[in-house]
């Protein structure tokens, strides 16, 4: 595991920052797939882990998370659009017709699982704040620390381009975005914040506030 700000980790994946996990406090953020299981339990293994905690429901993401609460016997949290997904499993439903979603939908998403606590704008996870930023998924929740302005923000933007695995902000692409004008807008709420450290869904963290902010600047108004 990576230290990138007080309490916060980034854990190892393969290919690194491909998929990310982090451990956030006592809480481990995303999943992976279902395949992630193992990496995520060796890394965090020695920590005090209490809860596990979503950006968004989709089989990159909650891959493994029915095996993190069932071996560690902790709750999960996610947003409270995305509570349906995780609990009957059918991500696909809910995801742009594609073929390529329904392939990952095989062989990335885990098995449903029970929503123990339903997170909404305002709460607090581990000394962070949960903020609603909709539109990649329904229920898309972001984690937001004031004091040091560390933000994760999931898939609202990604810092990688996902075909060539090359650093790079980009907009989520559109057949795995359901609502792409109302995920521009969670990223315009976002880049307001102008934060010092973005943890991102996929691709490395990124620390130059500017650099967000002007990415964001130039995306199309709707
Ligand atoms: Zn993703």
């Amino acid at each position: 595991m990576k230290q990138l700000a007080d309490g916060l980790y980034q854990l190892r994946g393969f290919p690194p920052n491909g998929i990310n996990v982090f451990l956030m406090g006592d809480v481990v953020v995303d999943a992976a797939t279902k395949h992630a299981g193992r990496r995520i339990l060796r890394q965090i293994s020695g920590h005090t882990v209490t809860a596990h905690a979503l950006t968004h429901v989709r089989p990159d993401h909650q891959g493994a998370s029915k095996q993190l609460c069932d071996t560690l016997g902790i709750p999960l949290a996610c947003g409270e659009a995305d509570v349906p997904a995780m609990e009957d499993g059918d991500i696909a439903a809910r995801m742009p017709d594609h073929w390529l979603n329904r392939f990952n939908n095989r062989v990335m998403t885990g098995p449903p699982h029970k929503v123990d606590r339903v997170l909404r704008e305002g709460d607090e996870v581990a000394g962070f704040t949960v903020l609603d930023v909709p539109g990649h998924s329904a229920g898309h929740v972001a984690y937001w620390r004031e004091s040091d302005r560390a933000l994760i923000l999931g898939d609202v933007l990604n810092n990688m381009n996902l075909i060539t695995g090359i650093p790079g902000l980009h907009q989520p692409p559109t057949i795995f975005t359901p609502d792409p004008a109302r995920n521009r807008e969670s990223a315009r709420k976002l880049a307001a914040l102008e934060p010092a450290l973005v943890c991102f869904g996929h691709g490395p963290p990124l620390r130059d506030t500017q650099k967000l902010v002007d990415f964001v600047s130039g995306l199309p108004a709707n």
